[in-house]
């Protein structure tokens, strides 16, 4: 069984991307390592088996990549919480605050019905602004959100803090 630390050493750090000043945490080299990147669905899959939830949701796009075998493993429903203009159909958007401006989240109106458990996955907590939008969107649409599940957290950014729900993360910085 490949532990916490194993699972850290396939994390890859690049600086200055996507621009200068940024580290940025890739799980490329995660994912292309066939028993690390198990080993963290598994990891994922039994905390988030733990809050019991109907649907699994996704936030476009590395999220999409977590949530998607997890909800395999668990029997769960899968759902695409997107960027403007990506989902087919009729959508539901929630609009929120970026540093600079605004930015648009979208969900299919059918894709989640209301009291559904649903959990929100995605690959890094940063700020929390993202997961934070989702949940709002999620709560719009009737959902009970159980929590939210990070394969990686950066703690000095305190992202936890703007969320109201269990957050729970398999890989730390601090
Ligand atoms: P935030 O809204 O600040 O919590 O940012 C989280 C979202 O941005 C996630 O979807 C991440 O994929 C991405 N992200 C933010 N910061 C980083 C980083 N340093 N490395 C990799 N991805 C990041």
């Amino acid at each position: 069984m490949t532990d916490t630390l194993q699972i850290k050493d396939h994390i890859r750090q690049v600086p200055d991307f996507p621009k200068p000043g940024i580290l940025f945490y890739d799980i490329s080299t995660l994912l292309a390592h066939g028993a690390a990147w198990r080993a963290t669905v598994d990891r994922m899959a039994d905390i988030v088996g733990k809050m019991r939830p109907d649907k699994l949701i996704g936030i476009e796009s590395r999220g999409f990549l977590v949530t998607a075998p997890v909800a395999y493993r668990l029997g769960c429903g899968f759902v695409m919480v997107r960027k403007k203009g990506k989902l087919p159909g009729s959508v539901i958007p929630h609009n929120y605050e970026l540093e600079y401006g605004t930015d648009t989240v979208e969900i299919q109106s059918d894709a989640v019905k209301p009291r559904d458990r649903v959990v929100v996955l995605d690959d890094l907590l940063a700020t929390g602004g993202t997961m934070r939008a989702a949940i709002e969107l999620l709560r719009k649409v009737g959902a009970e959100v159980l929590g939210a599940a990070f394969v990686i957290e950066l703690d000095f950014l305190g992202g936890r803090n703007r969320l109201d729900v269990p957050v729970s993360s398999i890989v730390h910085y601090d």
